[in-house]
């Protein structure tokens, strides 16, 4: 089996650990977007639509 790397665009895929079970996320400093509210308790994960930094619950 081959091995492959894919790149996922130009930014990393961020990882946010949180304990709470509703994030907003507003894409950080400097690479703002719209306020979102993102419900991590569903899933356990949840990865923002604007700027796929993925929220993960960590209790
Ligand atoms: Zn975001």
């Amino acid at each position: 089996m081959k091995k492959r790397h894919f790149l996922i665009g130009k930014k990393q895929m961020e990882k946010v650990y949180t304990s709470q079970e509703r994030v907003s996320c507003s894409g950080g400093d400097y690479e703002g977007h719209p306020r979102v509210y993102l419900d991590v308790a569903k899933k356990g994960t949840v990865t923002c639509p604007y700027c796929s930094k993925t929220y993960i619950l960590d209790l």
